[in-house]
């Protein structure tokens, strides 16, 4: 396969990062552009998803570049989920009944500060921050990009285009744009959004509730959840109705009534989080919800990847962890056409679609699934077993 072709990657989040890493490990000329500045040059924005859940599927993304035992450096192993009852009661549900199976708590920016840092050690990778893209012409595959906080603009040009910014993507805006009837576009908002919120660390790095799980407070509409960070913090987020609901975004505008709802819902996390009100109330609301599209290819020059491709919402922890698998399974395409002299995208692309979209179809149901299974029945059920057990 000739690797003289020019990659162009739109977005350089964990899947862009990712695929910027592996693509220069294939030989190829890459440049990696992305909206926002270098995240490792400053600080992060608070309350937009800080921690999120690793599973096998996603480390086997990281093990083809080269990545995983780094990225495992990042990681808490969480063992179970831990669900908490409105009196504090707390009940641990394994992941599995075997030993050492376990999904892990990893830190958002310090996994894709890892990609970036491993992605630009590569001769063969450019990366260039602070430039959104506007536009791209799908049939020549070249995107024009503005500059942050400037008029100035740059046009690139490449040989193939990947799409990988994330869920509100500019790529995908284009190719809706551009093939009209023949782009089939959905999204669907769940009516819930998020806040984050944080339990700090106790003394000397010590965690304020077990350390080794993913903790949930399922009350029916609403849910917390919390996952640990590695410096003895948790990050919490909480899911609520936006509105027409007693507790909801739309009702809890003053600091009074923040601690009314966690007193009546939360009480154990009150004690937990000694600046409740303040973060509620400096911390954005974040949408949920489900894209789904096709085709992700474009004139055999543009293709989507990640969240531009199939958005879903957080509740199995599989958004990012499907995003890593989409480079595995295109680079897997990749190494099967990877005799041939002359590369010919357009089957590559195409290949790559028939083999991923139904999978991640699936899972985008079985996400919103497991949001009603979660912060209604999860508690109700396991409370039920563990009484039976003891009453047995
Ligand atoms: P993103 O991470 O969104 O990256 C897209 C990048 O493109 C960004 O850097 C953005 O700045 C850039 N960009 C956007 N527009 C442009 C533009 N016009 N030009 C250039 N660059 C642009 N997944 C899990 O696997 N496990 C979890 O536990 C989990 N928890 C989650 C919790 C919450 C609350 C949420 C909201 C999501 C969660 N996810 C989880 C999903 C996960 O965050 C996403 O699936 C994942 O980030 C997708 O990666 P991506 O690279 O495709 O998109």
């Amino acid at each position: 396969m000739s690797k003289n072709q020019n990659i162009l990657i739109i977005g350089a989040g964990l899947c862009g990062s990712l695929l910027a890493l592996r693509m220069a490990q294939r030989g190829f000329q890459v440049t990696l552009v992305e909206k926002r500045p270098d995240l490792r040059k400053i600080i992060q924005d608070a309350g937009r998803s800080i921690n999120l859940a690793l599973s096998d599927r996603g480390l086997r993304g990281l093990r083809i570049a080269g990545v995983e035992e780094a990225a495992k450096k990042l990681c808490i192993p969480m063992n179970g989920r831990m669900i908490h009852d409105k009196a504090g009661n707390t009940f641990l549900s394994p992941y599995s009944g075997r030993k050492n199976e376990y999904i892990n708590s990893v830190s958002r920016p310090g996994l894709n500060m890892l990609l970036l840092d491993e992605a630009e050690k590569m001769p063969n990778v450019k990366i260039i921050f602070n430039h959104a893209c506007e536009n791209v012409d799908l049939e020549n595959a070249s995107a024009v990009f503005k500059e942050f906080n400037s008029d100035k603009e740059i046009t690139i040009s490449a040989d193939v285009i990947f799409g990988t910014d994330g869920a509100g993507s500019a790529v995908r805006k284009n190719m809706y744009e551009n093939h009209k009837f023949l782009f089939s576009f959905s999204q669907q908002w769940l009516g819930h959004g998020y806040k984050e919120l944080e339990i700090p660390a106790a003394e000397n790095n010590g965690y304020r509730t077990y350390k080794n799980a993913l903790h949930i407070w399922p009350r029916g509409e609403d849910m917390l959840i919390a996952l640990p960070n590695l410096d003895g913090s948790f990050t919490v987020t909480l899911f609520l109705p936006y509105e027409n609901n007693d507790y909801c975004f739309a009702n809890l505008t003053t600091p009074e009534m923040v601690h009314e709802y966690f007193n009546k819902e939360y009480p154990d996390v009150v004690e937990m989080i000694p600046n409740l009100s303040e973060e509620f109330f400096n911390n954005p609301i974040g949408p949920l919800g489900t894209v789904k599209c096709s085709p992700w290819n474009s004139f055999g020059k543009v293709l989507l990847l990640g969240d531009a491709a199939h958005a879903i919402v957080p509740f199995y922890g599989q958004g990012m962890n499907a995003s890593f698998e989409d480079v595995v399974v295109f680079d897997e395409i990749l190494e099967k056409y990877a005799s041939e002299e002359n590369i010919n995208w357009n089957t590559i692309l195409k290949e790559y679609e028939s083999k991923r979209i139904n999978d991640t179809d699936a899972i985008a149901d079985l996400a919103v699934d497991n949001f009603h299974e979660m912060k209604e029945h999860t508690a109700m059920e396991i409370f039920q077993n563990k009484r039976k057990l003891e009453t047995a």
